[in-house]
């Protein structure tokens, strides 16, 4: 009798999760790779019934290539720590996707402008719950680590192997901000015409 009740409960279980997951659009054969019980046939069935469409193909996400400047590692990091402040599992062996589902929905409360299914997606990363998705099961394998910075006191987001540096992007930022209004205060300050128009700093 209780084993029947247990696997009962598992199955609903496992359905309200497919439901929130593919609710929110994310590809059938990450779905399928969480909840197992439940066929691909089916999950692209709810798929269909949910959104009227079928589910979205094309090329799986790689992880690297999420940032596209040093502005998105902000986002990201903004992202991964609403994650680790809901998740009541250890990131690391675990994956809580009810966390997961947390985190995106407050994402999304907060940029809900940026929020994309289709390219060209914007420096606003996760731009969709898939790339959501992708970011944590990084998290989970190491690819992606949230670390402190002690010099702005901010954390930061690194993304191994990415085409950007593994520092903290707050403070490489703050150094181009920085180095950008010297050389447009020193334009100001010593502002030259030249032949073609363009002011130099002499
Ligand atoms: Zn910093």
């Amino acid at each position: 009798m209780m084993k029947t009740r247990y696997f009962y409960e598992d199955h609903l279980r496992d359905h309200y999760f497919a439901y929130e997951l593919l609710k929110r659009k994310l590809r059938t054969s990450y779905v399928k790779a969480q909840i197992k019980s439940i066929s691909t046939r089916e999950l692209r069935y709810i798929y269909r019934s949910i959104h009227q469409k079928r589910p979205q193909s094309g090329q799986i996400q790689i992880v690297t290539t999420i940032p596209i400047c040093r502005e998105s590692f902000l986002y990201l990091a903004l992202f991964v720590s609403i994650f680790q402040s809901t998740s009541l599992a250890d990131t690391q062996s675990q994956l809580d996707v009810s966390a997961i589902i947390f985190a995106w929905d407050t994402f999304c409360q907060i940029f809900p402008d940026h929020i994309r299914d289709k390219r060209p997606f914007g420096k606003i990363r996760p731009a969709n719950f898939n790339e959501a998705w992708v970011i944590i099961q990084s998290l989970r394998k190491g690819l992606v680590e949230l670390q402190f910075c002690t010099t702005c006191r901010h954390n930061y987001l690194i993304v191994h192997n990415c085409q950007f540096t593994s520092v903290c992007q707050v403070c490489e930022l703050d150094k181009a901000r920085k180095a950008s209004l010297n050389s447009i205060s020193t334009l100001l300050k010593y502002p030259k015409r030249t032949i073609s128009g363009l002011l130099i700093a002499e």
